[in-house]
């Protein structure tokens, strides 16, 4: 047995494009709802079914806005419109054949013509053809519907665009005596044509023709009805679970079709059950005939005569196809939500005034001009400005409501999802303090979550309002009505920041540095010091070269300091500190201050058997010899001076190498006495 296929078969143009917008729309945010099967096909319906993509015949069906792919059937604009109304978006497959169509009756309607469509009155394409007309058309399906058509003094004439062509013609001709003018419109598509021609030739060689789809699909049941029109044993198939290997006894050739609405792989499925009953054909018959040549099986496409012109017809209708599409995008009236190209051709201070290329007018109100307040429209844009907008609501008189806003909100939304999705980082600024977190300025309101604000508990949310950071989008959905859409986290930045930090910190630390810190906690035995990331240890003993009680005493929480470090135990991540290094020691300071021969002020800190030490400044002693002691013979120290006895002393001489200061209480006095008498000599003279 051979197996022929047809040359045109299964999905046809516009069937593919819908069967691809809409598995673009499986992987798009939201719920996603096709209106009606998309294809009279149950396992197409079934295969995106498991794709979470359902048929809805009614929209009140659902309560939640969704989207709402219309299949390439098409719809009346009514039902865009609801939609629309009620929030969802639409996404629009309708074939831009079958869109022809609703152009067609929209402007014999417009201009006073009775329509009849040429059809099925329950198909859903012509329920729709019949919204584009207001439902002001007469649907016949054959010549016997016609004979109660009243007279028109002018009549157009559209088809359902898989209707047969000859029976088209005939409904034509009988129209003719019942109107002055008729206008003829054969909308019928060329890729069901196509589909049928090659069938019916198929069928002059074939001996069995299978004819796969839907049961439903109008073109598949078509096809099957011109097979067996031509007397050749025909069966329709849903799928290859359907076919009969009882049908196949003694067929020497078999053909195969397939409606517009299967789907390639329905059709390789039949295919291959095809072979399979072929391959078991040729075993029996070898087992019969055994020395008998048995041909090959051979699977061959339908052969194209030489000069044929289906090729260029299939070409030509895929051309005009395409050209359809095209010359559809302009006939098309943008809807609600629908973004729009416009110039500005008047600004007052509360709205702008924009012309969006048709007959009506755009007016976008201050409030829907920029998502940030503005007092006046002039301070943003100006005549002859070329902006985008958003379409909110055609009024009756045509003008059109405009948002500009929504769509800079909505170019924001995108970018920042291309962020969410990527894992970056945006910019925004904290606007106000809201119960749980702060509300950022990203482009749209984002909400920041306390907890995400550092990499711990922050007590005083107000120290970050008006400021900006960089933020990570934890959350994001541009569907939710209620709540925030994006939902922000600055937590893991300051934790790679301070991470960084710390090891840029450890990379750069030496002894010996003196650095800047902020002093951050005070405790008993010292400080605790932020050197940038990281902290080190000012001891207590390292505050100062005199004795300090408490750090307290001498130090600030909050207060910036230099510090010295003393070491670095990068293992251990430990650092020690020191203030004491960067302070002028006690005798350095001494050095440069007391001078031999200046008579000072001291007290007695200790008394030894050769004299005693006398205190000039904290931590700088000096001795006076027991022969400085008084001008008479001294036996001991005691006898004189006393600890704790404040004394004037006379500085004899300083060591700063060997740290000594020799002092004389004996000459201290000598010369206060002679002073005194100086004074007392000059006030005689
Ligand atoms: S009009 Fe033709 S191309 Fe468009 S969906 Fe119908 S059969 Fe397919």
């Amino acid at each position: 047995m051979h197996t022929i296929m047809a040359s045109h078969a299964g999905f046809c143009a516009g069937v593919k494009r819908a069967f691809k917008m809409t598995e673009e729309m499986a992987g798009h945010p939201g719920k996603w709802y096709t209106w009606g099967p998309l294809v009279h096909n149950q396992t197409v319906v079934d295969y995106f079914s498991r794709q979470g993509i359902r048929p809805i015949e009614d929209i009140d069906d659902i309560s939640e806005p969704a989207g709402l792919i219309i299949r390439s059937h098409g719809v009346a604009p009514e039902i865009i419109e609801e939609a629309r109304n009620r929030g969802w978006q639409v996404k629009d497959a309708t074939c831009p054949l079958v869109k022809k169509v609703h152009v067609i009756v929209q402007t014999l309607a417009a201009e006073g013509y009775d329509i009849v469509i040429f059809g099925n009155p329950q198909h859903p394409e012509v329920k729709g053809i019949l919204g584009w007309c207001g439902g002001e058309a007469t649907v016949v399906s054959g010549l016997d519907d016609i004979k109660n058509l009243n007279y028109s003094r002018k009549m157009g004439i559209v088809s359902q665009t898989t209707r047969d062509e000859k029976e088209f013609y005939e409904v034509v001709k009988g129209l003719l005596g019942r109107t002055d003018e008729l206008r003829v419109f054969n909308t019928i598509c060329y890729a069901t044509q196509l589909r049928q021609n090659s069938a019916l030739e198929l069928c002059q060689e074939v001996d069995l023709m299978i004819v796969v789809g839907g049961e439903f699909s109008s073109n598949t049941t078509t096809l099957y009805k011109e097979c067996l029109n031509t007397g050749v044993r025909t069966y329709l198939v849903q799928d290859a679970g359907d076919l009969n290997p009882q049908w196949l006894k003694g067929v020497k050739i078999a053909g195969i079709t397939a409606g517009a609405s299967t789907p390639d792989w329905i059709i390789k499925e039949v295919l291959c059950r095809m072979t399979e009953y072929e391959e078991k054909d040729i075993q029996q018959e070898v087992q019969e005939q055994m020395q008998e040549q048995v041909p090959e099986p051979v699977i061959e496409p339908q052969q194209e005569e030489t000069g044929s012109n289906e090729r260029p017809a299939e070409e030509a209708n895929e051309e005009l196809f395409a050209r359809m599409e095209a010359e559809m995008a302009e006939y098309e009236t943008p809807g609600r939500g629908d973004i729009i190209k416009g110039t500005i051709v008047q600004v007052l201070d509360d709205e702008v005034m924009v012309d969006v290329g048709g007959k009506s007018e755009g007016v976008v109100p201050l409030r829907e001009l920029s998502l940030a307040a503005v007092d006046s429209a002039r301070d943003l844009v100006s005549v002859g400005d070329e902006i985008e907008v958003m379409i909110l609501k055609w009024d009756d008189d045509g003008t059109i409501l405009l948002s500009k806003k929504r769509v800079d909100s909505k170019k924001v939304l995108d970018q920042l999802e291309e962020v969410f999705e990527k894992g970056e980082t945006v910019s925004g600024t904290v606007k106000d303090i809201v119960k749980g977190g702060l509300i950022v300025d990203v482009g749209v309101v984002g909400f920041l979550p306390a907890s995400h604000i550092e990499d711990g508990y922050v007590k005083n949310l107000e120290e970050y309002k008006d400021k900006t950071f960089n933020f990570k989008i934890i959350e994001f959905n541009r569907n939710k009505r209620r709540g925030s859409q994006v939902v922000l986290s600055r937590r893991e930045l300051v934790l790679a920041e301070k991470e960084q930090q710390k090891q840029e910190f450890w990379d750069n630390i030496q002894e010996g540095q003196i650095r800047l810190g902020k002093i951050k906690r005070i405790v008993d035995y010292g400080a605790f010091i932020d050197l940038g990331g990281y902290e080190g240890l000012l001891h207590v003993s390292e505050l100062d070269h005199k004795r300090i009680e408490h750090p307290a005493d001498v130090l600030k929480e909050g207060d910036e300091l230099e510090v010295f470090v003393l070491g670095v135990d990068t293992e251990k991540e430990r650092v020690s500190l020191s203030r004491k290094k960067l302070l002028k020691s006690p005798w350095e300071i001494a050095l440069e201050t007391l001078k031999e021969g200046d008579i000072v002020d001291g007290t007695v800190v200790r008394i030894a058997p050769f004299g005693a030490f006398v205190e000039l400044d904290p931590g700088v002693d000096g001795l006076v010899h027991i022969s400085q002691l008084a001008d008479y013979r001294v036996e001991k120290p005691e006898d004189v001076v006393s600890v704790n006895q404040p004394v004037k002393v006379k500085i004899l001489s300083v060591d700063g190498n060997e740290k000594r200061i020799g002092l004389s209480i004996k000459e201290a006095q000598r010369e206060m006495e002679e002073q005194e008498v100086e004074e007392y000599l000059e006030q005689q003279e």
